[in-house]
C-alpha cells in the first residue's frame, strides 16, 4: 500500500493503521535513497512527496521545507532571495532523507552539513502523535535526527537556516587518468589550507559520451575536480586560477561563474531515475600514496561510463562541531567517499556491484570503520552502524527505545532500541 499524503493529518492515519496493521512502513521523501529505503514490498509506504511547500523567510533567513521537497525545490525558492541551505550536489535528491543522515554539498566547509542548519522539525512519532522538535521542545529528538535517519518517527516538516549565496565560481575541471596521481596529491594537501568558501570535490570518472563535453574526450577515463568558491567574485576567480596554475594542462575546463542554482542541477541530466545502482562508502581521515595507487588501480577498472569514485570535503565548518553535539559522529574525517557503479543495462547490473566491492575491499583498510549512512546499502551490517555512529550510538539507541520502542520504523539504516 501507498499512502500518499497531502498533510500531516494523513500522515497520523498513515502511522496507526501500519502499526495497527503490524506492517513494515517505509518513509519517501525523495526517492533517491541507494538500498531503496524509501520503498518496502508487502508493506506500507509513506509517500510524501506531495508535500512540498516552501516557505522562506528573507528577514530572519530561516526557510521551512515540506518534507517531500527535492534540494532543487528548496534552491529553486532561496535563491529568489540570494540565499541557500547546505545541500547534496545533485538537485533531484530528497532534502528529507539527506538531511536526516547529514546531508553533505558544495557548501558544506563554509556552513556546515544539512543538519548543522536545521533549527526545527515537526514529527509524527510512532504511536500517531505530533511533537515539535527543536532546542526547547524535545531537545534529545532533534539531536537524534541530526544524523540519526529515519529511525525515529515520520517528519512532516523542516525548518532550516540558509546562508548567503548567489553567483558561484565553479564548475569541472577534467584531466586524463594519467594525471591522477599527480592532482590527487596536490588535492589532499590543498584542501587542509584552502578558505571554507572553497570547496572542491574530486572524482575518478569518464568524460560522458554527450554534449556539451568536446567528441574527441568521450568516454576517456579521468580525474575531476569539480571546484565551487562563493566567496567575492574576484577573490573566486583568483583562487581558481591558482589551482589552474598549480596544475597540469586540463582536457576540459568549465569552471566560471554561474548562479548557485544552476550549480545544483548541473549534474541532474546525468544520473536520471531508472538506472542500475550499488554503492559503497567510507569515511577517510588521509589520503596517503599507497591509497591514491590503490585508487587509481580500481578506477581504471570501472565497468560502465557512469560510473565513479568521489571524495567530498567534510571538514572546514564541519569540524568545528563538537562529536557529541548532533547524532552525526565522524567530525574529524577529512572525506566523505562513495564509490559507485551505476549503468542502464539491467545485464550489466552484477558487474557494477561487483566492481564496487572490488574497489572498496581495495581501498577500505586505508579508511575509517564507519561510512556516511547515506552512502552505506543494506547488506552492511550492524557492525558498520555502530562503527559510523561511535559513541553516539549508545545515545541513540536509547532514544530509539524512548521515541520508536517497537522498532516501527526499521526500514533504514536501523539503529536498536535499547536499555
Ligand atoms: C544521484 C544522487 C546524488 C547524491 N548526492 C548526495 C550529496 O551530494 N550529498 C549527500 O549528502 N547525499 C547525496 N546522496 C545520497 C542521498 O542523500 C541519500 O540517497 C538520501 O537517502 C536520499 O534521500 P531521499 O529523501 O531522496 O530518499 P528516500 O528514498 O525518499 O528516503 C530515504 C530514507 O530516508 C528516511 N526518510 C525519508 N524521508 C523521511 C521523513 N520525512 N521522515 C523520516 N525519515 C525519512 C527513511 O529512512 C527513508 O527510507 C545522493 C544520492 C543520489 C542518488
Amino acid at each position: 500500500m501507498i499512502a500518499r499524503c497531502a498533510d500531516v493529518a494523513d500522515v497520523i492515519a498513515a502511522v496507526n493503521f501500519g502499526r495497527d496493521n503490524r506492517l513494515a512502513i517505509a518513509i519517501r521523501g525523495g526517492g533517491h535513497n541507494g538500498p531503496g529505503f524509501g520503498s518496502v514490498d508487502d508493506g506500507l509506504v509513506i509517500d510524501l512527496s506531495m508535500m512540498r511547500g516552501v516557505r522562506v523567510d528573507p528577514a530572519k533567513r530561516t526557510v521551512r521545507v515540506g518534507a517531500g521537497c527535492t534540494t532543487g525545490d528548496v534552491d529553486h525558492a532561496t535563491h529568489a532571495f540570494g540565499l541557500a541551505i547546505p545541500f547534496g550536489v545533485v538537485s533531484t535528491t530528497g532534502v528529507a532523507g539527506l538531511t536526516l543522515s547529514g546531508g553533505h554539498g558544495y557548501l558544506g566547509r563554509q556552513y556546515g552539513l544539512a543538519i548543522d542548519n536545521l533549527i526545527e522539525a515537526d514529527v509524527v512519532l510512532t504511536d500517531g502523535t505530533f511533537v515539535v522538535a527543536n532546542t526547547t521542545d524535545s531537545p534529545d529528538l532533534l539531536w537524534a535526527l541530526r544524523g540519526g535517519g529515519g529511525n525515529f518517527g515520520v517528519v512532516t516538516s523542516f525548518l532550516f537556516e540558509a546562508h548567503p549565496a548567489t553567483t558561484v565560481y565553479a564548475g569541472p575541471i577534467f584531466w586524463e587518468l594519467k594525471d591522477a596521481a599527480r592532482i590527487m596529491r596536490w588535492y589532499r594537501d590543498f584542501q587542509a589550507s584552502a578558505p571554507d568558501e572553497f570547496y572542491a570535490f574530486l572524482g575518478l570518472q569518464t568524460v560522458p559520451s554527450g554534449d556539451p563535453f568536446p567528441r574527441e574526450h568521450w568516454g576517456k577515463k579521468i580525474c575531476v575536480l569539480l571546484v565551487s568558491h562563493n566567496g567575492a567574485a574576484a577573490d573566486a576567480e583568483k583562487a581558481v586560477n591558482a589551482v589552474r596554475a598549480a596544475l597540469p594542462e586540463p582536457i576540459i575546463d568549465f569552471a566560471g561563474p554561474i548562479p548557485y542554482l544552476a550549480l545544483q542541477d548541473m549534474f541532474d541530466g546525468l544520473y536520471p531515475k531508472g538506472l542500475h545502482w550499488y554503492w559503497k562508502g567510507d569515511f577517510v581521515k588521509t589520503l596517503p600514496d599507497a591509497a591514491i595507487d590503490v585508487h587509481i588501480e580500481q578506477a581504471a577498472r570501472v565497468p560502465s561510463d557512469a560510473s565513479l569514485m568521489h571524495l567530498y570535503p567534510i571538514d572546514g565548518s564541519v569540524h568545528r562541531k563538537a562529536e557529541g553535539e548532533t547524532a552525526w559522529n565522524c567530525r574529524d574525517a577529512t572525506w566523505s567517499m562513495v564509490i559507485a557503479g551505476i549503468g542502464s543495462d539491467p545485464g550489466q547490473a552484477p558487474a557494477l556491484k561487483q566492481w564496487a566491492k572490488n574497489y572498496w575491499e581495495a581501498i577500505h583498510p586505508f579508511d575509517l570503520g564507519g561510512a556516511y549512512p547515506n552512502f552505506m546499502k543494506d547488506d552492511e551490517g550492524e557492525a558498520r552502524i555502530k562503527a559510523t555512529y561511535g559513541d553516539n550510538y549508545q545515545r541513540l539507541g536509547k532514544l530509539k527505545k524512548k521515541y520508536d520502542p517497537g522498532n516501527l520504523f526499521r526500514v533504514n539504516q536501523n539503529v536498536r532500541p535499547m536499555a
